[in-house]
């Protein structure tokens, strides 16, 4: 069930390829398989297996005789943050296996995996792991003929659904909250990046929590993802990935009507007023939209600028992207933008480019495949002016690295276009006035905004969206309310 696998770092591990059921790995129902490919190269990496929806039932039947076991349920909120704490440990000691695992299987340079991604999962489950003996009840005055108080209970067993852009980050803000409050797990990794996760089972295994209490699946969407979300024993769906796909979600999560929280996708408004700092505002502009190869659900993919600054912000724009987005192999210490994560995913944004071109926009920098030594799904960092509020490349999510810039006349402008979209997931506002910061961060419509930044999202801060961008919250407490139900116990004290 394991092959040893060795990256072009030179790094050599043991990955293993089966589904992760009650702790053990084990072969799909029929054998069938996914084969991961190295972005870079083009490349198989090796073949996985892939649940079928007898497999899911077998997670499922697993997560829920662990609910109910004494070994998982009779634990203490501190001992099951010792489990978290201790597999938080063993997450830290593979850092470096981790992230070569996600720079090759994802395309995401190494650099980032290790600085950014594996200590953000080290941060989530310590922080959870916290919450886990923190996170009580209430007793409520209601007068002296009767006494009420509310537990906090685990809602049971729940299915977990995540994307390929940050597979191990988006595990993490999954278990965290989940595993925090008492719940047992089927999380189902995106087809295109099984490999991290997969790897990360093994660390499970090793800390400690008993059988069942986190199974892992490999496997397509349509089957494995679609079973999970229609499972009559699974309890609660959390879904990340695109608005279409969780709209289908919640259309069959509703037939046992299941609690749900959906984190999708975005267009985010990155707003430049006047008396920002260009060179900020540029910096974090690049950031905001051309890190992770831009597949980012908050990428700030709309970048507005104020009339008479704006000639100058896209002099420095396009500068900064020639200076930073430097195109390579993921494992080059030099490279910030990888290649994108599938040829689909290449195909798609490099169709966004070109109906951004039939529609009438100008490139003004960037438009074009990008293949490093002929090969990859590299695209060039794109960059979109004469942009139009109708426009196909202004209105939907193309997840890669495109940027289109619109000059606006008036605050309220401003606000209105960055409110002219369907989605509401972040924003950033770049002002050195404080009083239309904060103006501004209330009128627009979005989960998130950022004053004087972009994407520095935190995982002590709630994340998630409003209108078509999501339900509910993780991260910070406010992440853990979708895991757990509340129990009011009235007690009558009257004779
Ligand atoms: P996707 O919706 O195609 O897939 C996401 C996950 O859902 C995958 O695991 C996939 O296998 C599964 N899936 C697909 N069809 C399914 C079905 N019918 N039933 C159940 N599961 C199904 O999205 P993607 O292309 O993998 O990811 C990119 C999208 O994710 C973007 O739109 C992005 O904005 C969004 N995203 C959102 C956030 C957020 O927190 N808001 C974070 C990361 C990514």
């Amino acid at each position: 069930m394991e092959i040893e696998l060795t990256a072009p770092n030179g790094r050599r591990w043991m990955q293993p390829l089966g589904l992760f059921i009650n702790n053990e790995f084990v072969a799909s129902s029929n054998g069938q398989t996914i084969t991961s490919v190295n972005p870079t190269t083009e490349e198989d990496i090796c073949s996985v297996y892939a649940a079928t929806t007898d497999d899911v039932d077998k997670a499922v039947a697993a997560a829920k005789k662990a609910f109910r076991d004494p070994s998982w349920r009779q634990l203490s909120g501190t001992e099951r943050g010792a489990l978290m704490y201790k597999l938080a440990d063993l997450v830290a000691e593979h850092a470096e296996t981790l992230a070569t695992i996600e720079a090759l299987d994802n395309g995401k340079p190494y650099s980032v995996a290790l600085k950014e991604n594996v200590p953000e999962v080290i941060n989530v489950l310590r922080y959870y792991a916290g919450y886990a003996d923190k996170n009580f009840g209430q007793t409520i005055d209601v007068g002296p003929a009767k006494f009420a108080y509310t537990i906090k209970e685990p809602i049971g067993v729940c299915g977990q659904i995540i994307p390929w852009n940050y597979p191990l980050d988006m595990a993490a803000w999954k278990l965290g909250p989940a595993l925090c409050c008492g719940n047992t797990v089927v999380l189902k990794l995106a087809e295109q990046t099984p490999l991290s996760m997969l790897y990360v089972a093994k660390l499970i295994k090793q800390a400690g929590f008993p059988p069942g209490v986190i199974n892992i699946l490999n496997g397509y969407g349509r089957e494995a993802g679609a079973a999970l979300v229609q499972h009559p024993d699974v309890d609660k769906i959390a879904f990340t990935g695109s608005t279409a796909t969780g709209k289908e979600v919640m259309k069959m999560a509703a037939a046992t009507m299941k609690n749900i929280t959906l984190e999708t996708g975005g267009k985010s408004p990155l707003l430049v007023f006047p008396d920002a700092d260009l060179e900020l505002a540029t910096t974090w502009a690049h950031w905001g939209i051309m890190s992770n190869q831009g597949q980012i659900c908050t990428a700030t993919s709309r970048i507005l600028v104020h009339e008479s600054i704006y000639d100058a912000f896209l002099e420095r724009f396009k500068a900064k992207v020639r200076e930073v987005s430097v195109l390579g192999d993921p494992f080059d210490e030099n490279t910030f933008q990888g290649p994108q994560v599938t040829r689909a995913q290449y195909e798609r944004v490099l169709s966004y480019i070109e109906s951004g071109k039939q529609e009438g926009a100008t490139i003004a920098l960037g438009g074009e495949p990008a293949p490093q030594k002929g090969k990859g799904f590299f695209v060039a960092p794109t960059v979109f002016t004469n942009v139009k509020p109708h426009m196909k490349i202004f209105r939907e999510e193309i997840f890669g690295p495109c940027v289109a810039i619109v000059a606006f006349q008036t605050e309220e402008e401003a606000i209105q276009m960055a409110n002219d979209t369907t989605y509401g997931l972040g924003a950033a506002v770049f002002t050195k006035d404080l009083v239309r910061a904060h103006r501004v961060a209330k009128e627009i419509e979005a989960g998130m905004v950022w004053i004087n930044s972009s994407n520095d999202s935190d995982f002590r801060v709630p994340f998630g969206g409003v209108k078509q961008s999501g339900i509910g919250r993780e991260l910070g407490e406010a992440g853990l309310a979708p895991y757990c139900n509340i129990k009011a116990v009235h007690i009558n004290m009257a004779a």
